[in-house]
Parts: structure tokens; sequence; C-alpha cells
């Protein structure tokens, strides 16, 4: 039987004129993706897109998780293709459908026909498989407000397709579709969340992180790693900057005034970022950062923050819960790895009583004795570039 995974797309529907590039630009997501394990045939028309796998060894239920992280995608189900007769049709239901109508108690039938001249209408359609279905699996009792089970039956140009439950998409826009962002990631729980939310928005990633060995360990380096692989099996593939801060950290400690040491540590991870952002052509920085969680995440602290860089800083997580954050995470996965205890370099250089209101005049005087060009533009120089997913 030759089985297919139908894709309906979400707000796409809504983009008018542009949705046939959106359309193509999530076809090309899915495809790249769906390489990893074979070769596939898609498909689009109307407000659905069908994936047929060239081969008949490909693991179509990889292929369904796969999908369900590529942004774009509303819903998805299996499907079995059948001939467009009804005694085809009522087999195949039959067949392909076996342990979910065992499983469930009641179901219901949902018919489309959009082929207009298949000589039976859809209530018809309905009406005869649902006869059939219930004269075959006598425990069943239909339900048509709250089926346990909704039974497909589609009609199309080729093939009559049957389908159960539709699954839930990861919903979002095509990545890619937004344009290029740069995400400031630390080893915590919040930076990769932020990246994820707006690549589900469509914008493609590209990673920053900072570094300060022997302060910070190769492990932790490779925490993040570990991280952005989570993150790119949504996002897809990220480029990945590692951005030496050794320096920068020791300059601040050795002549700065203690209480500004992590507010100036992150005006300084915005200068670099923000170079390295326009090199790569983004149009914005994402942080993680979530108002008041921490003292450097005050709005003043925020404020002298944001005053360093002039391209826009993203903070999806801004007005969001420590457990709001962590049960994201637990959905992409990331929240055990985030977990492991490797140190960062913003733990390690944390002042006792940071300032949580400071001014901005009093941040520059505290950065006065810092060659702050020379600084910025060694650690731009030396950063390191992978690619991870
Ligand atoms: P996270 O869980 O993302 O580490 P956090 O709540 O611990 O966030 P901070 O450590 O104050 O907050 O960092 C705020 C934001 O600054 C992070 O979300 C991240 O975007 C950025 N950031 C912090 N440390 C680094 C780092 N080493 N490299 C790159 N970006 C960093
Ligand atoms: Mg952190």
């Amino acid at each position: 039987m030759k089985e297919i995974i139908l894709i309906k797309n979400g707000e796409l529907a809504l983009k008018g004129l542009n949705r046939s590039t959106f359309e193509d630009v999530l076809i090309k997501n899915m495809r790249r993706r769906l390489s990893a394990i074979g070769e596939f045939d898609i498909k689009k028309s109307q407000s659905t897109i069908t994936i047929e796998p060239k081969s008949e060894d490909i693991n179509m239920q990889q292929a369904v998780e796969i999908l369900s992280k590529v942004f774009g995608i509303a819903g998805l189900s299996r499907a079995a293709a059948a001939q467009k007769d009804m005694d085809d049709i009522l087999k195949v239901a039959q067949t392909y459908l076996k342990d979910l109508l065992l499983e469930a108690q009641t179901f219901k039938v949902e018919a489309k026909r959009s082929d207009k001249k298949f000589p039976l209408k859809s209530p018809q359609i309905c009406n005869e498989v649902g006869g059939y279905l219930l004269s075959k699996y006598p425990h069943l009792k239909v339900d048509v407000h709250n089926p346990q089970l909704t039974v497909n039956i589609e009609i199309r140009d080729n093939y009559a397709y049957v389908r159960g439950n539709q699954l839930k998409g990861a919903g979002g826009m095509p990545v890619g579709t937004s344009g290029r962002a740069a995400l400031l990631v630390s080893g915590g729980i919040d930076s990769p969340v932020a990246g994820w939310m707006m690549s589900k928005r469509g914008v493609s990633l590209t990673a920053i992180h900072f570094a300060s060995p022997p302060y910070t360990s190769q492990r932790a380096e490779q925490k993040v790693i570990e991280l952005l692989q989570k993150v790119s099996e949504y996002s897809g593939r990220i480029t990945t900057y590692i951005v030496p801060f050794t320096e920068i950290q020791e300059q601040i400690k050795a002549n700065c005034p203690e209480e500004l040491f992590t507010i100036i540590m992150r005006r300084f991870m915005m200068r670099v970022s923000e170079m390295i952002a326009r090199q790569d052509n983004c149009g914005a920085l994402i942080t993680g950062e979530s108002l008041a969680q921490v003292a450097s995440q005050t709005l003043n602290a925020i404020g002298c923050t944001d005053a360093v860089c002039t391209m826009p800083t993203l903070r999806p997580l801004i007005g969001m819960d420590k457990n709001e954050i962590v049960d994201i995470s637990r959905k992409i996965d990331t929240f055990d790895i985030s977990i492991q205890p490797y140190e960062d370099c913003c733990t390690i250089f944390t002042p006792k009583h940071p300032k949580t209101r400071p001014t901005l005049e009093y941040v520059e005087q505290g950065e006065e004795k810092l060659d702050i060009d020379a600084l910025v533009q060694r650690a731009f120089d030396e950063k390191r570039i992978l690619t991870v997913g």
C-alpha cells in the first residue's frame, strides 16, 4: 500500500500573493531535513502539500518526527493512497486504520472531494465508509461532536487519501522567511529557548557564544554546541561563532567597579555581537533576557546594555516567567542539557552586590579606563567559526 504524508500549512494561507514564495521556502526546508533519511517527492496543491517517499524502505514514522519540528506546518498526518473507487477506499480504510479503529471507542468520518467528478458526494462517502467500518468493528460508536478518532477521506486528482487524526505541527513561519538574526547563546536555560522562539517566527539563526578559557572549560563550550544541536532540529543549520572573552573579562575585573562587572560585560558582548551580526547579514540580535529575572535584567540595566548598539535586540522571553521558559525548554529537549553544571563566563565573574539601577553615565564612567575599541576588535578577530546541524 502506498503511503504518503499530508501537510497542512498554517499562517501561510494568510499571506496572499506571497504565499507561493513562503510555500517554496517551506518545501525547501522540508526537503533538506528529510534528506537525512531518504528521497521524497514533494508536491503542493491548494492548501495541502503531499510528501511521497521514493522508495519503500523509508521509515515513515521517522519522517513524521522530522517534519513535526519544521516551522510553518500547522498539521500533518500519514495517509494511505487508495484507488478512486469506493471498494478500494473501504478496504484501505479497514486495513490501514485497523489499530486506531480497534483502540478507539468513538469515531466519525469526514470526507472532502477536491475532484468533483467523483460520483459520490461527501456526505454519501461518509455514510458508506462509516457504515462499513461499523460493520467491521462493531464495538465502535459514532460521535460526531467529540470522537476519539476521525477517519478522513480526501478524494484528490490521482488518489483517494485515507487517514486518521491529524498531528499538530510546530506552527510558526518557515525558517528563512523572516531574515536572519544573531542569538547570544550561553549554556543556560533561557537563550536556547529564545533562539527557538525567533526561529519559530521564520528567522534564520546565527549563534554567538563567549567563552573564557581557562576559567570556562572545553566541556562548557561542548554544552553550548549540544544545545544548539537541539535548536537546529527546528531552526536548521546554525552558523556558530565562539568568541574569546577572557581578556575582556580580566580587563573589566582589573579596571572597573565590581558592582558593574556584569553590566559592563554584557555591553561588551553586545558590541562584539553587533560586529559579527553585521558581517553575517543579520538584522537583529537575540538574547534570552526576561525582565527582572536577575540584576542585569532590570529596565535600567537593559537600557544601559542597549545603549551600545544600534541594531534592534529581540528579547522574546522578556515577559515570561521562569516556569514558562522551563516548559518550553523541556518541550524542545534542551532542559536536561542546560542544567548540567559546567561554568559559564558570567557566573565566574559575578559581583557579590551587582548594581540593579545603574545610570548610563555611571556605567560609561566605569568603563573609562578600558580601551574599548581595541578589546572589541581583538575579540572579533579571534573568533572561531563552526557549523551546527
Ligand atoms: P541564560 O539562561 O540564557 O544563560 P540567564 O537568565 O542566565 O540566561 P544572563 O546570564 O544574565 O541570563 O544572560 C542574559 C543573556 O545574555 C542570555 O540569555 C544570553 O542571551 C546572553 N549571554 C549570557 N552569557 C553569554 C555567553 N557566554 N555567550 C553569549 N551570550 C551570553
Ligand atoms: Mg546565564
